[in-house]
């Protein structure tokens, strides 16, 4: 039985986008962010072909224990740092460095018992106000640190951008400013940029960078798409023809009869839904591709199925692939049309989705697709 709906994860695409993030900061190491499941993708899948990372970068604990349960041995931090006294434990069992972004883990390094010093990464609040200390309070915290033994020497300091999507935002700029003026002089190695500020803003990327989205193929930036900066998708969604119907003007397709024939109308249905992760909010008329032609989507998504109007695409068949995004349909294009991002789309594929493993695109791929670094 083969699976009806895939998402196909692209190795050689995620090594290419890798190499992008070196091209585009290259005298930098790079913390690789596999957070949330690589972003959808598969925590494992993405260390193995990610391995030319300086470090992974995850949110939490457990999902550190995952990649050295499964054996991986670089170096990880943990951007949300230990947050229970246990945890402090694991990371010293582990080797997993942790971000410090809060009195109360300063204060549980301190009341830990005596045993190897944990790597920090200090957090410092420059306007994301999120986590992190204000710069006010680095140097205080910064001395405690020092006098911790529990807290390995010369810690990396860190913050986060806010902004960064928007190339033409002056916050990010701001945010810089402020980075600056707290660590100049410090001596430390500091990490500012995510994918956003590694591709448009080069002033931000220090000693450290952190790429996530970019690495999965999608532009971090609010318009275009990832091949205009260089990279390559990852992911592609894809399901088939599981049905085809031949409707009325005037009829209604799906729950609530929110779409209705505009003509007499050749009506296609997908096998896959909300119960596989696409997003139930996609409106009528979002693309799905169809042997590698556009149709709109037709009516409100449901669990397992989506219907499409195939009224323009007279030889389209049961059983043909279609493609939701990912080669040849760029996923920001469907983020938008739903008002999210890429992100979310990716984190949202849920386990009924079979994930079969490729390296390269395959031949039938390239008519459809142009994914060439343009420069
Ligand atoms: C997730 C994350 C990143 C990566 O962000 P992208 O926008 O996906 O590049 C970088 N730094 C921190 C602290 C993060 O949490």
């Amino acid at each position: 039985m083969k699976p009806v709906t895939t998402a196909t994860i692209d190795l050689a695409a995620l090594r290419h986008n890798l190499a992008r993030v070196r091209a585009a900061a290259p005298a930098c190491r790079v913390a690789a962010a596999l957070k949330a499941n690589a972003y959808g993708h598969g925590l494992l899948r993405a260390a193995r072909a990610l391995a030319d990372a300086d470090v992974f970068a995850v949110a939490r604990c457990d999902e550190a224990l995952a990649l050295r349960e499964a054996g991986v041995a670089k170096p990880i931090v943990v951007l949300e740092g230990f947050l229970q006294p246990d945890e402090i434990d694991l990371c010293r069992q582990h080797q997993l460095q942790a971000t410090v972004h809060h009195e109360s883990q300063v204060r549980m390094l301190e009341l830990a018992r005596s045993g190897q010093p944990v790597s920090i990464w200090l957090k410092i609040d420059t306007g994301m106000h999120r986590l992190g200390f204000a710069p006010a309070r680095v140097p205080a915290v910064l001395e405690r640190l020092a006098a911790c033994p529990n807290a390995a020497p010369n810690p990396r300091l860190m913050s986060h951008l806010a902004r960064a999507d928007d190339r033409a935002d002056p916050y990010t700029r701001h945010q810089l400013e402020t980075f600056e003026a707290v660590t100049r002089g410090l001596g430390a190695e500091r990490s500012l940029a995510n994918s956003g500020g590694i591709l448009g803003w080069p002033e931000t990327h220090f000693d450290w960078v952190r790429p996530g989205i970019m690495l999965y193929g999608c532009t971090p930036f609010d318009e275009g798409v990832g091949a205009e900066v260089g990279l390559r998708p990852v992911m592609t969604l894809a399901s088939q023809l599981i049905a085809i119907q031949h409707y009325a003007a005037g009829e209604p397709v799906g729950y609530g009869g929110a779409w209705c024939c505009p003509r007499e109308s050749r009506i296609g249905v997908v096998g896959i839904g909300y119960g596989d992760g696409y997003p139930r909010h996609a409106p009528s008329g979002t693309p799905v591709l169809v042997n590698g032609r556009r149709a709109p989507l037709a009516g409100r998504v449901s669990m397992d199925m989506i219907t499409v109007d195939l009224s323009d695409l007279p030889d389209a068949q049961v059983g043909d692939p279609v493609v939701l995004w990912g080669c040849g349909l760029p996923a920001e294009e469907i983020a938008r049309q739903v008002g999210t991002i890429t992100y979310e789309l990716f984190c949202k594929i849920t386990p009924r989705v079979a994930v079969v493993e490729r390296v390269g695109l395959s031949d039938s791929d390239k008519p459809t697709a142009s994914f060439e670094n343009p420069g």
